[in-house]
């Protein structure tokens, strides 16, 4: 078996087998495969596609190249929600408290921002003094005195997964299905949950685009973590348009400050519910989701996610004052008006381009170790359906670099179309199933 061989086989169209797989990617940590081995197989499999059995494969050699969390020693059964990735995707943060407050455990671990999707790690760090990599021994207490953590990953879970994601982000090959799911499935259930709720974005932010190809995608991340036997449920939810009207990691904190206290816009506090319950669900406190529901709605009028949100904070060092005063947050120098140029309907908010101009701001980064600036962002007033008269103002730019800004304004402008009639507005949640 050379590394060669298991190349040109999948170049072929050929089906791999568990050992090839198993021997490329031990091979690739011990460095007797190279870069240049795996970006070609990379290619291979984003054409060829992978069988059922090879992405379970995959998915399991990945998981294996690094530890699996043991969280057998916390009472109750674990669930987490992961996301594809989307523009004003800030749930991650207000779904925690709640699911949390209604009695499920969540060892929820985040990703920073890459490309023009936004990262909970960077929202979080914008939070003064929170410290998003407690040790192991912290987190297994912060999970059994308020059954919530919240953090980024530790370099021994799934290793393998970053090093190949970084060849995938500049070797063009990250759009592919077999890859996407081992990426995300293998890291998730090396946290050791019970259960997992996966958001898969569709429309122009999300990394699939149309609904065909989401589906497709969530159909095979269930497939897998059925196997692994990890319970799933995958939503399907639309990212044509960001979610919610905050983008940027200080703005979008400030958001879910206000989701958790019941403030917080229709759109994002309702897709907050629906992952929340199908989390609470899973998790068994429950025979129904409609149950769950009813209990997340709760947890937010009673103030018991506010609270919940403000004792994960405190106990990873952040600043709880953030939920009683904003200003504390990180604030851009200058706010500046897009005023729309006719009067109409929005019709459009191009997610893909709010994302990318939020990033020319310098809100996300284009590699991995690119710094951001916690305070920039967008500050949406009008979206999809709104009516808007000539002049009125459609969006805030929050900006502290004015060459940032220059770059921004005119994917702000391309994002948002006008038109004289109202569009038929798209579904916030496409599709639910488990498998
Ligand atoms: N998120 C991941 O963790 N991996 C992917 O491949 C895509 C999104």
């Amino acid at each position: 078996m050379t590394p060669r061989h298991i190349i040109q086989k999948k170049r072929d169209g050929g089906i791999l087998t568990d050992d090839e797989i198993a021997f490329f990617l031990r091979g690739f940590m011990d460095s007797l495969v190279t870069d240049y081995h795996m970006s070609a197989l990379l290619m291979a499999i984003y054409l060829r596609g992978m069988t059922k059995g090879e992405t379970l494969a995959l998915t399991r050699e990945m998981r294996d190249s690094g530890k699996v969390l043991d969280l057998s020693s916390i009472p109750g059964k674990k669930v987490d929600k992961h996301s594809t990735g989307g523009v004003g995707d800030k749930t991650s943060l207000i779904i925690a408290p709640i699911v949390a407050a209604c009695g499920v455990v969540v060892p929820m671990i985040t990703g920073r921002a890459l490309g023009h999707t936004g990262g909970t790690l960077d929202k979080l760090q914008s939070i003064p003094g929170f410290d998003p990599h407690p040790t192991p021994l912290r987190i297994v207490a912060q999970l059994r005195e308020i059954g919530a953590v919240i953090m980024g990953q530790t370099d021994d879970i799934a290793p393998v997964d970053r090093r190949m994601y970084a060849l995938r982000d500049v070797t063009g090959t990250v759009e592919s299905i077999p890859l996407i799911t081992a990426s995300i499935v293998s890291k998730k259930v090396a946290e050791g949950i019970d259960g997992l709720v996966m958001d898969v974005k569709t429309g122009s932010g999300a990394f699939m685009p149309d609904l065909k190809t989401s589906s497709a995608l969530g159909e095979s991340i269930a497939d897998v973590c059925r196997k692994l036997r990890t319970k799933s449920v995958v939503v399907i939810s639309d990212m044509d348009q960001p979610l919610g009207k905050a983008i940027g990691n200080a703005l979008e904190v400030q958001e879910c400050i206000e989701c958790l206290n019941g403030k917080g816009p229709a759109d994002l506090q309702e897709l907050s519910i629906v992952l929340s319950a199908h989390m609470i669900h899973l998790g068994g406190r429950v025979r129904t989701v409609a149950q769950a529901e009813k209990m997340a709605r709760e947890s937010i009028l009673k103030g018991d996610a506010a609270k919940r949100f403000r004792e994960i904070i405190r106990m990873q060092g952040g600043s709880e004052h953030v939920m009683d005063d904003s200003s504390i947050l990180p604030k851009a120098g200058h706010v500046q008006p897009v005023k729309s140029a006719v009067s109409g309907f929005v019709t459009r908010c191009d997610a893909k381009r709010i994302g990318l101009a939020s990033n020319a701001l310098g809100a996300g980064r284009l590699k991995v170790d690119d710094a951001i600036d916690p305070a920039v962002g967008i500050r949406l007033l009008k979206k999809v359906g709104d009516k808007v008269t000539r002049g009125e103002p459609l969006c805030e730019v929050h900006w502290n670099d004015e060459s940032s800004l220059r770059d921004a304004l005119p994917l702000i402008k391309e994002a948002y179309e006008i038109k004289s009639r109202a569009a038929k507005p798209r579904p916030l949640i496409h599709r639910v199933f488990t498998k």
